[in-house]
């Protein structure tokens, strides 16, 4: 093929490749094409079209399908923000509010957050108005964090039956401080310490593969039982062939419904005669364990299923007779913590059984530690055991029978799916993707899909290890590596997972030569350790090449793309199995004559043209550079939550109705970050009441930019908006729905008489089709209403009519008056009073929270000039804001609504947020000089212009001149943005600047004043052929100066009249050349 001199020919069909696969799929294949099952969008099982078809798969994930169960078998589907956080729940939010099933609620886990459930299960705390109490089902998605938070509604659950049924669908998995992940389930103590170990009210069953999560999630429903069901959520988030779940019937005990699925509460494995038994809950840490003791002489393994009722015979039943020591495996939030299965087991056994000789034994894992354990049981093993030989795994040979393809990929690449897809219509091959994101180690972030294809007649135990196991990223595992962006080979070690001639697929159009030269010292060491065969795809020119034959071909190109790829893995993958005409088959199978209305034979031939097998020149290894940066290693630190709607599907194979149906539903959550091209919207439920797009953001900076001793605090906020699909141009501002203070609140609510934690139902305004809020009351006096803001006089006149007091009511009445005018000045303007202080007022006017809802009205929405260019930061926004606050004549100091909750944001905060457009925009020329004016906070949408120049400059583009003028009282305490102004004027982005602070001197000097100084420049730029740009932002008062200094300007050096130079500037603005944003 290639000489060692690097020259890259293209493959040929007797082009010798990797040794062929073990199983490659084959266009002999039997093609699954008929519709098995007729699932009904949106949900992924119709249970009742299943009756008879037990065999029967679709691809999807378990979480999908979680979702869809719940959503069709419940009516109402609460999420709590911690289970949303986690990918989970916002499909049913979405279902809920289309209208195709039941309603979706948004909740905060927070402390006291379940009595909403207990409220609408109608339990004497909560009220009994909800469908729930005649027989309803709620399904709550919730986090181990918010399970932990529900013990009170946990202990007082009505009886089931009686007040409808709960079922709460927990992921398994929780943040760690330091922002990875857990799949600690230490919760569970404090969740479950007001419930009886053996009340039959309350199962908490526990599910740890995909199927298995289906089913459970499934048979939640068909059991008189409120349930608890816990499943993993690395394996749910797996794209995989799921069985659809066997219809039990209804009201069946937990024992009936697990019998007629064929599953029991504990499971043991390992040697019947056992003397030291590990009892473990039924996590994936359990499979990783089992697969090294199932054939270990002397250790058994025991797995809890059903967590409660506890069923000591049960327990005892399975546990072998020669059990001496029992080794139970308990998730602890800390090393003091006891954990929830140690004195169940204990007292179990000290309960009379035939073990009370036997020793029972603590094993805490801390939830930092139990991901390593998961990935290395055998370390767990052997600290525990180790006079025992080394127990014999399963792994090596469960490794070695699967063929292992990792995919290096932009957070929103399809790619990964099509292929899966491609394999998931093999009857003969069981696959699974798993997809993670390091959001942080590269520029937009880098996906990794691993994805495990066996033989579909393997042993099902093999195949239900956690991937990890099978697949861990860091060894030299994988069988097949693409890398979609060749840069990631300059900064990660994504030949890490390779194992040794592994075939390597770089998408770039460098030659062999080119990438040698660009390779870090690490990666080609890498290259010459193990011999990887590396190929090259040049993409961009292959779908260039299809564009080119037909002009109108621009649309296809995303999916002319992603089968071009398909291709080119295809070409690597099939070769044991015909090469080029094998792929020709298999492609044709799928997609027929025409990709995108290009010809196949077309597409192959682009594919073949620029896919080529490179070697690299030898590497010679030079002394070692000390300012060398080692390579990053892949961490999955972030979850996207599928917010997506209704993300564009992508490409896939299209064979039948009902694979058609399948792939919609599963592409939509498994694009866990959505595309650029996004389109698509986050639910308005975040705030349904307003009809803007909302997006919930992260706040991942706030930091201080005045002195603390200064009088005015401006601080600089930033906001972590990956995942949401959330885009802006530059000069637009960013809405902010701010909540309202907690501590006020809280007061409010004890002085008022209401209880915080009682559900209310608030409606929406007109034009929401009847549509309501349904939270606590503090969290509508808190996020929704706007309580703390100012009184218009209808206020006072609605509260006249309800006042109970006739002095109340005549000075209510008075106030709205027309001869109360200069009270209710007054009232308003110094005093500054708010919708509550006129309720503490007028006591005796008491309206229901329902009434005060009304007339009180919702919180708006304040608007911030967004303060960085999405050229520059990608998923992030940026602020720049002052607070506000002013003294009453009464004393107390009262605070601006939106600029206090901004101040006190935490790092992590989640925050709702929409975009509004803005009159400032950068002009259609990018020559077109441009010049910013602002006072404090107003430098911050020329903030985000000057780093889109500065961008555009790094870029080649040739810009116009930058003019900048900044006014503030010091420079020593509000040059805002200081240190980038003084670099972007060194580096020649702003052309000139005049900065006045105007208690430096005694002489006053203001921003007008510079630019009178700079008067002919001005005149030059606005008045000359160029087409200058004037843009003002900030505090209104110094529009009428800055004004005056552009007339001055133009009437100076441009010899207008003044009435000539007013009526140029009055054209200026009709042209969008004299903008203004104050406010
Ligand atoms: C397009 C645009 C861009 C903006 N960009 C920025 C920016 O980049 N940075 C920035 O800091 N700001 C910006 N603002 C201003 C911002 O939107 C807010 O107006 C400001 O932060 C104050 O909001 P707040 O909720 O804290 O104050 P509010 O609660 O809205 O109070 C604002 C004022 O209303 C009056 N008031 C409030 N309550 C009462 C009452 N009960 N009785 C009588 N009077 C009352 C007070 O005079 C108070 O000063 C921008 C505004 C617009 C329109």
């Amino acid at each position: 093929m290639s000489g060692s001199n690097g020259s890259t020919p293209p493959l040929s069909a007797v082009t010798t490749l990797a040794p062929p696969s073990p199983f490659p799929i084959t266009s002999a294949e039997p093609w699954s094409s008929t519709p098995l099952l007729q699932p009904s969008l949106p949900l992924p099982f119709n249970l009742t079209a299943t009756k008879s078809k037990s065999a029967t798969s679709l691809p999807t994930t378990a979480a999908h399908a979680i979702e869809a169960l719940a959503s069709s078998l419940s009516s109402h589907v609460f999420v709590y923000d911690d289970a949303l956080g986690s990918g989970f729940g916002q499909e049913s939010l979405t279902w809920g509010m289309e209208g195709k099933a039941a309603k979706g609620w948004e909740m905060q886990a927070r402390p006291g957050a379940g009595l909403v459930l207990l409220g609408r299960l109608g339990s004497p705390l909560g009220g009994s108005t909800s469908a729930a109490s005649q027989g309803g089902v709620l399904t709550a998605f919730v986090g181990p964090q918010g399970l932990g938070l529900m013990s009170q509604t946990l202990a007082q659950l009505p009886a089931s039956g009686e007040g409808g049924k709960l079922v709460l669908q927990v992921p398994g998995l929780s943040p760690l401080p330091s922002g990875a992940f857990t799949p600690s389930l230490y919760s569970l103590t404090p969740a479950l310490s007001g419930v009886p170990t053996d009340s039959e009210n309350l199962a908490v069953i526990l599910s740890s593969t995909p199927k298995e999560s289906v089913a459970l999630a499934a048979a939640a429903y068909s059991v008189k039982q409120h349930i608890v069901h816990v499943f993993d959520h690395s394996s749910a988030r797996e794209l995989t062939a799921l069985p659809a779940p066997k219809p039990l019937g209804g009201d069946l005990s937990l024992a009936t419904a697990f019998d007629r699925l064929g599953v029991k509460y504990f499971d043991y494995f390992g040697d019947a005669c056992a003397e030291y038994v590990l009892v473990c809950l039924n996590t994936p840490l359990a499979h990783a364990l089992k697969a090294f003791l199932a054939q270990t002489p002397r250790v058994g393994l025991l797995v809890i299923r059903v967590l409660r009722p506890w069923d000591e015979v049960t327990f005892l039943s399975a546990l072998p007779n020669s059990a001496r020591h029992l080794h139970v495996i308990d998730h602890v939030a800390d090393t003091f913590d006891r954990g929830i299965l140690y004195d169940d087991v204990l007292g179990t056994v000290l309960s009379g059984s035939g073990l009370t000789h036997s020793a029972v034994h603590k094993v805490g894992l801390l939830p930092e530690k139990l991901v390593e354990h998961t990935s290395r049981p055998a370390q767990l093993i052997a600290r525990l055991y180790p006079a025992l030989p080394a127990p014999a795994s399963v792994h090596a040979q469960a490794q070695a029978q699967a063929k292992k393809l990792a995919f290096y990929t932009a957070p929103n690449s399809t790619l990964q799916e099509t292929i899966a897809h491609t394999f998931l219509l093999s009857s003969s091959v069981s696959t699974r993707l798993l997809s993670a994101i390091d959001a942080f180690s590269h520029v937009g972030g880098v996906a990794l899909h691993r994805m495990l294809l066996h033989r579909a007649s393997e042993d099902l135990a093999s195949v239900e290890l956690p991937v990890d196991n099978l697949f861990p990223i860091e060894q030299d595992s994988a069988d097949f590596v693409a890398v979609a962006d060749a840069s990631l080979l300059k900064t990660h070690a994504v030949l890490s997972s390779a194992h040794p001639d592994a075939q390597v697929l770089i998408n770039t159009s460098w030659s062999a030569e080119e990438l040698a030269a660009s390779l870090p010292p690490a990666t080609l060491a890498q290259v010459e350790a193990k011999h990887p065969h590396l190929y090259t795809f040049d993409l961009r020119k292959a779908a260039d090449s299809l564009i080119a034959l037909d002009a109108g071909k621009e649309e296809a190109q995303e999916e002319l793309e992603t089968v071009l790829q398909l291709v080119a893995f295809l070409r690597l993958y099939l070769v044991g199995a015909g090469g080029e005409t094998a792929v020709d088959k298999v492609v044709r199978a799928i997609y027929g004559s025409f990709v995108a209305g290009v010809a196949l034979p077309d597409v192959l031939k682009a594919a073949w043209g620029n896919l080529h097998e490179i070697v690299l020149p030898k590497y010679e290894p030079e002394e070692k550079k000390t300012n060398e940066n080692p390579l990053k290693y892949f961490e999955f630190n972030t979850i996207a939550a599928a917010s997506v709607p209704a993300a564009k599907p992508a490409p896939v194979p299209r064979v039948s109705s009902w694979h058609e149906a399948a792939k919609l539903l599963m592409f939509r959550e498994s694009t866990l970050v959505p595309s650029t091209t996004d389109t698509t919207e986050q639910p308005t439920a975040l705030r349904p009441e307003t009809e803007e797009r909302t997006y919930l953001v992260k706040c991942t900076v706030n930091r201080r930019l005045t002195p603390v001793t200064y009088d005015r605090n401006v601080f600089h906020l930033e906001f972590d908006s990956t995942g949401t699909g959330l885009k802006y141009a530059v000069g637009e501002a960013l809405g902010i729905h701010g909540w309202n203070d907690e501590q006020e609140v809280a007061d409010f609510c004890k002085w008022y008489g209401l209880d915080p934690d009682q559900v209310i139902s608030v409606p929406l305004p007109e034009g929401s089709r009847g549509a309501r809020h349904t939270r606590t009351i503090f969290q509508t006096l808190q996020q929704v209403v706007d309580l703390f803001g100012k009184p218009p006089k209808g206020f006072y006149a609605a509260l006249a009519l309800l006042a109970k007091d006739r002095p109340d009511a005549m000075a209510l009445r008075f106030i709205s008056s027309a001869e109360g005018a200069s009270m209710f000045k007054k009232l308003s303007e110094f005093d500054t009073v708010t919708f509550a202080d006129v309720l503490r007022m007028y006591p005796s006017a008491h309206p229901s929270i329902e009434q005060l809802v009304e007339l009180v009205g919702f919180i708006k929405p304040r608007h911030y000039s967004i303060a960085s260019s999405q050229a520059v930061v990608g998923n992030r926004v940026d602020l720049l804001v002052v607070t506000v606050d002013w003294a009453t004549p009464s004393g107390p100091i009262r605070y601006g609504q939106c600029t206090r909750y901004l101040a006190a944001l935490k790092e992590g905060q989640k925050v709702t947020v929409s975009i509004r457009p803005s009159v400032m925009k950068l002009p259609p020329s990018d020559r077109q000089p441009i010049i910013m004016a602002g006072l404090g906070t107003g430098a911050a949408p020329f903030r985000a212009f000057m780093q889109h120049r500065a961008w555009q400059k790094s870029h080649g583009i040739e810009v116009g001149p930058l003019i900048y003028y900044f006014g503030s009282r010091h420079r020593s305490k509000e040059y805002l943005y200081g240190e980038e102004i003084e670099a972007y004027l060194r580096d020649g982005v702003i052309t000139h600047a005049g900065l006045a602070f105007s208690r430096d001197t005694n002489k006053k000097v203001y921003i007008q004043h510079k630019m009178q100084n700079d008067g002919k420049m001005l005149n030059t730029m606005l008045a000359g052929e160029d087409e200058g740009v004037f843009y003002l932002c900030g505090p209104t008062w110094p529009v009428p100066d800055v004004y005056e200094a552009l007339v001055k300007s133009l009437v100076h050096h441009g010899e207008k009249k003044r009435t000539e130079a007013e009526e140029y500037l009055e054209a200026l603005k009709e042209d969008e050349r004299y903008v203004l944003e104050v406010y």
